[in-house]
């Protein structure tokens, strides 16, 4: 895959209607061949491409691509939650989450940021285990970009129950906090157990494992060789429902941890398609082949 780096940007003009995914580093990215081919099933005559920019030069980059004519960008690690404040507006979502990964730019040089990466996790759940949200007891591993959109989608979709965990556990607090008002209503009192906010830490969770249906690990403990499982091993039952943002590698730790103790485990693959699915929809205002893209993403993904 050709990656374009913020070196190379000044002067650069697209040769099509262009689309592309930002980040530091960016090589690594599965959306350009799955964008390539949702466009050409569509018909559409237009670039997906990667661009390599760092944090510092992210601003300087977007003003490039957009006056330049880019349509439309992702954005992945780590620029997520610095794009928040480099555009003119935001979605609900993406101001809920704190996070956009998905850029419009329209009319006049406006510049909205979505965060497709909520909806896209309850579409996977609901695909991958033929279970909504709304009838499962979530424990959510991690509270960044990632777990905040989870638990945004959770909290939305009325779960049954809502445990955040997370290293820093005041990062975790600060999240229940925040979609309390949303999962809760305004009837605050007597519902505390429905949602709590825990440290991630082995003898913290055995209290919580039971309580719970699906697993998901919003960490990004798993993606580097060597890597833990950020839940123990022992502490998945054979009736978790386990999900792994993490899809590179596509077998984590926590994945094998899950076959070994007897439950399904699934990789965020699937969330992949979905958020994508759905930033494409926001640019071309037309429904995305999610078939096309799930083909062209199991390609890529060997
Ligand atoms: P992020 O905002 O940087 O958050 C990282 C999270 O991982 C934080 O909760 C952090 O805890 C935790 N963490 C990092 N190192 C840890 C460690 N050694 N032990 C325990 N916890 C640790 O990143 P993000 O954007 O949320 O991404 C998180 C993961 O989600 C990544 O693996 C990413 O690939 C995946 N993801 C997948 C998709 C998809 O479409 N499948 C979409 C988005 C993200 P602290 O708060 O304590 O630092």
């Amino acid at each position: 895959m050709d990656v374009i780096r913020f070196e190379k940007l000044e002067g650069w003009r697209p040769v099509r209607p262009t689309y592309g995914v930002v980040g530091w580093p960016v090589a690594h990215t599965l959306s350009p061949p799955m964008h390539a081919a949702a466009m050409s099933a569509l018909g559409i005559d237009a670039d997906y491409l990667a661009f390599e920019v760092r944090p510092e030069d992210l601003r300087g980059a977007l003003d490039i691509l957009q006056k330049a004519g880019v349509l439309g960008l992702n954005l992945t690690v780590p620029h997520k939650a610095l794009a928040v404040g480099l555009v003119d507006e935001l979605s609900d979502e993406a101001r809920q989450v704190g996070v956009a990964n998905t850029l419009v730019f329209g009319e006049g040089g406006r510049r909205t940021g979505h965060n497709t990466d909520a909806r896209g996790f309850g579409r996977a759940i609901r695909e991958d285990f033929r279970i909504p949200l709304s009838e499962l007891k979530v424990l959510i591993l991690g509270a960044g970009g990632a777990g905040r959109a989870i638990a945004l989608q959770a909290a939305r979709d009325r779960a049954e129950r809502i445990v955040i965990a997370n290293r820093t556990e005041a990062r975790a607090e600060a999240l229940a906090r925040d979609i309390a008002p949303i999962f809760l209503g305004d009837k605050l009192e007597g519902q505390a157990a429905r949602l709590r906010a825990v440290r991630l830490d082995t003898d913290v969770l055995a209290r919580e494992v039971d309580g719970v249906d699906l697993v998901v690990n919003a960490t990004s403990v798993g993606m580097r060789p060597g890597d833990p499982s950020p839940l123990a091993p022992h502490l998945i039952r054979p009736h978790h429902l386990v999900y792994d943002t993490i899809y590179s590698p596509p077998r984590t730790p926590l994945l094998e941890a899950a076959t070994e103790m007897g439950a399904r485990g699934v990789n965020g693959l699937s969330m992949l398609l979905h958020q994508g699915a759905l930033s494409l929809e926001l640019w071309l205002g037309r429904s995305a082949p999610v078939e096309v893209m799930r083909r062209a993403l199991r390609r890529a993904a060997g």
